[in-house]
């Protein structure tokens, strides 16, 4: 006889083990099916910095969330806020309206009280200081609408959930992997999983399938996202790679969402073909609205200031993997280096310097050194410098007359020492996957609910489209995966054990 859960949760991350808290908060028996080995546990959620997009009216929220911040840190900040007006137009803005409504209703009406429960269970925020305000007349202000990370980013969270989980008595299985659903008749009863080289069926009232995107499988990525992506950089854990997506679609599971649409950044040009923990998220390279960035042609080829890198910097990843030889040069002046985030300033960086603009030219390997020139000469002629500069806010200090404009944070590049840095395309996840409504419960190609199976987090879609706004993954994967958990403990409870 097959062992039996309540719910049994495939996967590791955020969204699988707020799903798993969350059904035994119900009451209900819970195993957690992790396809890594415990030193690599945690999925994509691992590799992340941690920031979470949420809804605050004021600082007082802010406070319920981070109660233990200092008075002097609360005198020298201006939090502003983030309602739900702002979150929606941003998901409605980013995705070019194509998020579905209902989902993202959810997304955004229970992201606040998703973070307090998150906290109730051992989560701890901070405000990101370091990465999302700047200080201006003495004072932080944030920007973004991203303005909270956990405490020892992605790690940290990771940790945090997983000691509440086995706190509350949930089984955590290491190096398994699903392999498929049993179903009956009606009904998922089970999952099938392979670990130490053995088959192993378990049986269970409610399945949360919480397995991430398909961006670490080379093949796939070929196959939907198109030519070329097989040749990008994977930012995350090599663990993502289709299985709860493929196991659901069995199931006869709706595809759904933006199969060929991922989120993909600038990242380090020779960066291994996986994340690599040790680095964490600082293979990415994210100052680039304060940069002018050239392809080989010493081109330019993207408004770097088009809005807070929060808007953007999901999107240009694929710019990048489009131009010859899938890299781009980052090109800062000694005006703006001061600015550059803590990523740029680890071993593990393609960084050329030079005195001279010439001088930077010529070390700018693969790039026509003579073009590159011509660029930042009719660049810096472009820039109008009537307008003040502000990293703060969209400062509208813009270039005029150029093909491709850049639209904020405008500088003249021509004071040195010069930096440059080189990067290629990451990606980080995938955006189609399979349908859901709002209690993630799974939909098949009838349009009707699989009974016993849920899912969310990296492999749904419908949610992100074309782009995204930074932060706002671990927070659908949280707010869905709390909601997948508790409907399947209550599935199971309507179902006895055979
Ligand atoms: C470098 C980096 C930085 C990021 N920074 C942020 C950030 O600051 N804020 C933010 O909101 N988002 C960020 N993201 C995106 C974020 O990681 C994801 O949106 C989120 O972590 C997805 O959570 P998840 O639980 O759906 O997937 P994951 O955390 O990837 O978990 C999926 C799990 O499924 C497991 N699995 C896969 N196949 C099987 C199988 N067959 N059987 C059992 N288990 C299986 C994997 O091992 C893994 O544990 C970042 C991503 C990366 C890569």
């Amino acid at each position: 006889m097959p062992r039996r859960f309540d719910v049994v949760v495939v996967g590791g991350g955020n969204a699988a083990l707020c799903a798993a808290l969350s059904a035994s908060e119900a009451g209900a028996s819970v195993l957690v099916l992790e396809k890594a080995p415990e030193a690599e546990r945690g999925g994509n959620t691992t590799f992340t910095a941690g920031a979470m997009r949420v809804v605050y009216r004021d600082a007082e929220d802010i406070y319920s969330l981070v109660p233990d911040l200092t008075a002097e840190e609360k005198e020298m900040t201006d939090f502003g806020s983030y309602d739900e007006g702002q979150f929606f137009d941003d998901m409605a803005r980013i995705t070019e309206s194509r998020a579905d409504a209902d989902l993202t209703e959810v997304l955004v009406t229970r992201s606040f009280s998703t973070l307090s429960w998150m906290r109730s269970k051992g989560v701890r925020f901070l405000p990101i200081y370091g990465r999302q305000a700047f200080k201006v007349d003495g004072k932080f202000t944030f920007w973004g609408g991203l303005t909270l990370e956990v405490s020892g980013g992605g790690p940290g969270l990771v940790e945090a959930l997983t000691s509440a989980a086995i706190k509350d008595g949930v089984e955590i299985s290491y190096g398994s992997r699903a392999l498929e659903l049993v179903m009956d008749d009606t009904q998922v009863v089970g999952v099938r999983f392979r670990k130490d080289n053995k088959v192993t069926e378990v049986s269970a009232g409610g399945v949360v399938l919480a397995a991430g995107g398909f961006q670490s499988n080379t093949e796939w990525r070929a196959r939907y996202l198109g030519p070329n992506w097989d040749l990008a950089k994977v930012r995350g854990t090599r663990f993502n790679t289709g299985d709860g997506i493929s196991m659901a679609l069995q199931a006869n599971a709706m595809p759904w969402g933006h199969w060929s649409g991922c989120h993909a950044v600038g990242w380090e040009m020779n960066a291994p073909p996986f994340g690599d923990l040790r680095i964490g998220d600082s293979y990415q390279k994210h100052s680039y609205p304060f940069s002018i960035m050239v392809n080989a042609h010493g081109k330019r080829f993207v408004d770097e200031g088009a809005d807070f890198r929060n808007y953007t910097y999901a999107k240009y990843g694929r710019e990048i993997l489009a131009q010859p030889g899938q890299f781009a040069w980052q090109v800062y002046d000694a005006k703006v280096i001061h600015l550059l985030r803590d990523e740029y300033r680890i071993r593990e960086v393609t960084k050329v310097s030079a005195d001279t603009i010439e001088g930077l030219a010529a070390k700018l390997d693969g790039v026509d050194a003579a073009a590159f020139l011509r660029t930042v000469a009719d660049y810096n002629d472009s820039v109008g410098t009537d307008v003040p500069f502000n990293p703060n806010i969209k400062d509208g200090r813009r270039t005029s007359g150029l093909d491709v404009p850049k639209s904020n944070w405008a500088n003249t590049i021509d004071q040195g020492p010069f930096e440059a840095y080189a990067v290629t395309c990451g990606i980080t996840f995938t955006f189609g996957g399979i349908r859901i409504n709002t209690d993630a419960a799974v939909i098949d190609c009838e349009e009707n609910v699989i009974a016993g199976l849920y899912a969310c987090g990296e492999m749904v879609g419908g949610v992100f489209y074309f782009n995204y706004p930074g932060g706002s993954g671990l927070t659908n994967g949280s707010v869905f995966g709390r909601i997948a958990g508790a409907n399947a403990a209550t599935s199971a409870r309507k179902t006895p054990p055979a």
